[in-house]
């Protein structure tokens, strides 16, 4: 029995991860992966990217990824798109949701994807056209990313106006979602209380989604930061799986079965089940080749005394 979420999580490995990583994942092992931690309670998983696989090979399988996920019942199959042609491909592949990115330091989408941001917004009006001009895809949602939206590595600082703009006209357009991503590991939770408050403020009844990155071991005070005021949906990756292949060093988003255990801890019930995770996660590391993992719950487990969100000591009866 699925208890009622108090926290919406996303595991973004599988997109996020995977994509940054040297291994090439084979699709029969995405798919295991996405099939355990779907069994685990995870309400969503962004599976793949519609980018030409000549840019990412490790997605260039994501339709049939897609197709495979969406027979996973009550996952919410989600995609990330980069552009109106990749948005077409994933609403033919039957996605539930299109992740759609835009940069919004200047600098960064410029360097980034080669267009400017207004360009690139122009794109996110054309998807949701897109989808709103055929019937047979009014059902899949279209969430707006805000990528560098905490700093960025080219230009540094990002001015918050910035942000604030991006968003408006996300909603404006008619963004289902807005997720603000910290693309580097640049934030800190001053900052993304500051930054949440005012999005929330912004979008109205619309679900906001934070993404952080743990570059430099602040993502889950980050997290926590975002939780304070008001944040309840959340990216992050089994395993803090991520990086990148030519940056060493560089780490993934925040670790799934870490925040999965803080949020629990902290009375938020996420609906996900810790044991399921590691499950997934020891499935996911038998894949990899020498990539580096990281996680800290994986290690210690859970500490004398734990009760999960939602749980009194009473109702556990016998479990140990
Ligand atoms: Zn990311």
């Amino acid at each position: 029995m699925s208890k009622q979420r108090d926290v919406w999580l996303r595991e973004v490995g599988t997109r996020d991860g995977l994509q940054s990583i040297a291994t090439i994942f084979p699709t029969a092992a995405k798919l295991e992966w996405i099939r355990l931690e779907a069994a685990a309670g995870m309400p969503e998983i962004e599976v793949g990217s519609f980018v030409p696989p000549k840019l990412l090979p490790q997605m260039a399988d994501s339709a049939e990824v897609v197709a495979g996920a969406k027979r996973t019942p009550g996952l919410r199959v989600s995609v990330l798109v980069p552009n109106l042609r990749g948005a077409e491909n994933a609403l033919a592949s039957g996605a539930d949701q299109l992740n759609y990115v835009l940069s919004v330091s200047e600098a960064h989408s410029r360097a980034n994807v080669r267009r400017s941001v207004q360009e690139a917004m122009d794109d996110f009006r054309r998807i949701i056209e897109y989808r709103n001009a055929r019937p047979e895809f009014r059902h899949v949602r279209v969430a707006g990313g805000l990528a560098t939206a905490f700093g960025c590595t080219i230009a540094g600082q990002v001015p918050v106006s910035e942000v604030f703009d991006a968003a408006r006209k996300m909603i404006e357009l008619g963004a289902d979602e807005i997720a603000v991503a910290d693309t580097v590991g640049y934030a800190n939770p001053a900052q993304c209380r500051q930054i949440f408050r005012e999005v929330l403020a912004i979008v109205g009844d619309v679900p906001v989604t934070a993404h952080f990155h743990d570059t430099r071991g602040l993502g889950l005070a980050n997290v926590d930061a975002a939780l304070d005021v008001g944040i309840r949906r959340f990216d992050a990756s089994l395993a803090g799986l991520g990086g990148c292949p030519y940056a060493p060093g560089a780490s993934g988003n925040v670790v799934m079965e870490d925040l999965v255990f803080m949020l629990e801890a902290m009375g938020l019930s996420t609906g996900v089940d810790l044991d399921g995770l590691l499950e997934a996660r020891g499935h996911m590391e038998r894949h990899l080749e020498g990539e580096s993992t990281r996680g800290a719950f994986v290690k210690a487990g859970v500490p004398k005394g734990f009760v999960l969100a939602g749980d009194d000591v009473a109702s556990r009866g016998g479990r140990a």
